[in-house]
C-alpha cells in the first residue's frame, strides 16, 4: 500500500480554511493544537493549525491546488 505523507507548513498557512472545505474525505481540520503534544512547529492564528488524518487522506491532491499559500506538500512512498 502506498504511504501518503501530507505536510502543512504552519509558518505560511494563514488558516483560510480552503483546504478543509475542499477535501472530499474530510481528512483536514483547522483545530486548536496542544502545545505540549504537538510534534511540529505550528504558527497559525490563535494557536490553531490545519491537521491531517493520514489514515483518511487518499492523496488526491485537491488541497494542494486550493491553497493560496502553497503551504501543503504531499509525498507518497
Ligand atoms: S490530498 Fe485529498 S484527501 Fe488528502 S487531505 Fe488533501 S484533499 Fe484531502
Ligand atoms: S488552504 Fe493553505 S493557507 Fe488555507 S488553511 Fe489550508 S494550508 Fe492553510
Amino acid at each position: 500500500m502506498t504511504a501518503i505523507a501530507l505536510d502543512i507548513q504552519g509558518r505560511i498557512c494563514t488558516g483560510c480554511n480552503n483546504c478543509v472545505v475542499a477535501c472530499p474525505v474530510n481528512a483536514l481540520e483547522l483545530t486548536v493544537i496542544n502545545p505540549v503534544t504537538r510534534k511540529k512547529t505550528y504558527n497559525v492564528l490563535n494557536g490553531k493549525a490545519v491537521v491531517v488524518d493520514e489514515d483518511v487522506c487518499n492523496g488526491c491532491g485537491i488541497c494542494l491546488m486550493v491553497c493560496p499559500q502553497r503551504a501543503i506538500t504531499l509525498t507518497t512512498e
